[in-house]
């Protein structure tokens, strides 16, 4: 199964992609390219330090880095029984670029789960977010606190918020993502892939709602 997750920040991509990809029938990577970034930023890779500056920003890093890793990231041999890719494409370059990449290896694309959201639903989601330092788990202050404050129910780690989910920061990014995503939407509705869900509410409900679109 390969599939795309799009969607505005906040819609619940990585939390689905998480849930999703270790649940499908045949176990498939979860590709996201948010915590690809955020790992090299961690380690000070040189793709890390060239990137961090525009996530901190809320801005789009440069589209031939994104290729790069992207193509560096396809080379590895899990893929090959499927993936949920999340966070790629985000401009319509990119999902040319997504193209010629798994092309070469003689796959295709087989859906594209467009998870939409409102505004205020996105800011209230993002705002309360925190995030395991080490398996990558998503809480919410008050939505989903952790039993216990500040650390992970799955794996006992501290939780952290996110640099760019500070308010100003994720109004840049939803004005990024509202410029760029038409342009995705008719590119995959074209090619007869795209199917839209509603994300503002509950997550097990969407969940139930990607599962009985996969079948
Ligand atoms: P969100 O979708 O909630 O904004 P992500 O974790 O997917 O969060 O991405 C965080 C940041 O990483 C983005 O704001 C952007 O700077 C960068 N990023 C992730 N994926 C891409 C991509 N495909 N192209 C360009 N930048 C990206
Ligand atoms: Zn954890």
């Amino acid at each position: 199964m390969r599939i795309i997750l799009l969607g505005p920040p906040g819609a619940g991509k990585g939390t689905q992609a998480k849930v999703l990809a270790e649940n499908l029938r045949v176990p498939v990577p979860h590709v996201s390219t948010g915590d690809i970034l955020r790992q090299n930023v961690k380690d000070s890779t040189a793709l890390g330090v060239e990137a961090k500056s525009f996530m901190e920003r809320g801005l789009l890093v440069p589209d031939e880095l994104m290729a790069r890793m992207l193509s560096e990231r396809f080379v590895k041999e899990d893929v090959s029984q499927g993936f949920i890719l999340d966070g790629y494409p985000r401009n319509l370059a990119q999902a040319k670029t997504l193209e010629e990449i798994i092309s070469q290896r003689g796959i295709n694309i087989d859906f594209v789960v467009y998870l939409d959201s409102s505004e205020s639903v996105i800011i209230q989601r993002l705002s309360g977010r925190l995030v395991c330092s080490k398996c990558g788990a998503n809480f919410h202050i008050k939505n989903l606190p952790p039993k216990k404050e500040g650390f992970c129910d799955r794996c006992g780690s501290s939780l952290y918020q996110r640099s760019d989910d500070k308010v100003e920061t994720i109004k840049k990014r939803l004005e990024v993502y509202k410029k760029e995503v038409a342009d995705l939407i008719d590119y995959y509705k074209k090619q007869d892939k795209l199917y839209r869900l509603d994300a503002d509410g509950d997550a097990n409900v969407v969940l139930n709602q990607i599962i009985a679109l996969i079948k």
